[in-house]
């Protein structure tokens, strides 16, 4: 293409979303051709963030629960898991459980994110017995939990229906599903990276029962490992679908592959352009979803600051006990202080607000550590 064509092309990208209108197949799969300018790409995905969310950058004060890493399944990409007689292999007891929300409840957590390998011994009733006491014990802290890849797993060991163990589980504390286990829809990825686990069908299947029950969820996208930005962009559209019927989604999370200890470790792992491009195509592409996600423990701290100005309005929380990423290479630091996070968003030039699970501002008493209240639903413009 000579670079009058990207020009044109490129501006008629920009007319269609300045006018409300809706981005194709092609446009998304242009949008990642190299030669297309990321600056341009940021600056309309930081004016599309900018409708929707003004200036404000988000974080939460969130902890992270990942009870066992033995799994059943071997996915490629994944360097958390363990096999069961593996010395690596662990299992939380309930009092380790039920320290890690005593320690969430005493820093002030709004949230406990949770999820972890689908143990080859262990029933449905542990599982959900981890949401029933960390809920009946710390009532306060939202218990976001189980992906749908779990839910699915779930579903076989009770042979209940996909909504009634999701009620169950609701029954027992569950606040919201995280967006995990969607890694790329496509078949031609999903065969060669995780071909065992719930498909594209299964997932959107899980997270449409969610959300017809009113369980709000986030969704995901693992890339720079096999796929193309055909996969990339097909995968945006399937969740764009799914939105358009529901709008149950609250955030979109592109997550960048860390190849170090999985099976695809000769691969490289994405670069900060292509972590930057993502954020941005994403927002462009998925119109309908408020907010995109910058998982600073993925993408780096630098990264995830600039991606404020390229699309993302959020930068995950302060976390802690975060397993899955730093096993596979992550460099970042395993936990930030409020001040810090804080601090990185001022930096980017955005307004830190504190936000609970779905997105309503957080009021904190400054004596008072762990006490807070929540305001209004924080308004979005999408
Ligand atoms: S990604 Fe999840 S399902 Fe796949 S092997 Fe790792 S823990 Fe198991």
């Amino acid at each position: 293409m000579s670079s009058l064509q990207i020009k044109d092309r490129l501006k008629n990208i920009r007319d269609k979303v300045e006018q409300g209108g809706r981005l194709n197949l092609d446009d998304g799969i242009f949008l990642y051709d190299p030669q297309v300018s990321l600056h341009a790409i940021g600056e309309l995905a930081n004016w599309k963030r900018e409708q929707i969310s003004g200036n404000v950058g988000y974080y939460n004060i969130n902890t992270h629960l990942n009870p066992t890493n033995v799994c059943v399944y071997r996915c490629r990409f994944c360097a958390f898991r363990s096999d069961l007689r593996d010395p690596k292999g662990y299992v939380m007891s309930d009092e380790q459980i039920i320290a890690r929300g005593q320690e969430a409840y005493d820093n002030g957590c709004t949230e406990m994110h949770i999820v972890g390998g689908l143990h080859h011994k262990l029933g449905y009733d542990w599982y959900r017995g981890i949401l029933e006491k960390l809920h009946a014990a710390f009532p306060q802290i939202h218990l976001k939990g189980w992906t749908a890849v779990e839910i699915e797993w779930f579903e076989f060991l009770t042979k209940k229906s996909v909504k009634d163990v999701l009620s169950d589980l609701r029954e027992a504390g569950l606040g919201s599903m995280p967006g995990g286990g969607a890694e790329i829809f496509h078949p031609e990825v999903r065969d060669q990276i995780c071909e065992h686990k719930a498909n594209a069908t299964k997932w959107i299947e899980i997270h449409q029962a969610a959300h017809e029950i009113g369980l709000k969820t986030n969704c995901t996208m693992l890339y720079g490992h096999v796929e193309q930005a055909y996969h990339r962009i097909d995968h945006l559209l399937r969740l764009r679908e799914l939105q358009d019927k529901t709008g149950g989604f609250q955030t979109f999370i592109p997550l960048a592959f860390h190849p170090e200890n999985t099976k695809l470790s000769h691969l490289k792992k994405p670069s900060a352009l292509m972590d930057l491009r993502t954020v941005a195509v994403s927002r462009l592409m998925l119109d309908n979803v408020p907010h995109i996600k910058a998982y600073w423990i993925m993408l780096g701290i630098g990264t995830a600051q600039a991606a404020l100005a390229y699309g993302a309005d959020d930068i995950d929380g302060t976390v802690r006990h975060e397993l899955i990423y730093h096993d596979a290479g992550a460099t970042t630091p395993e936990i930030l202080s409020v001040d810090q996070i804080r601090q990185l968003i001022i930096e980017a030039g955005r307004e830190p607000v504190e936000r609970d699970t779905v997105y309503r501002r957080v009021h904190r008493d400054p004596d008072q550590y762990t006490t807070w209240s929540v305001g209004e639903d924080v308004l979005v413009n999408v």
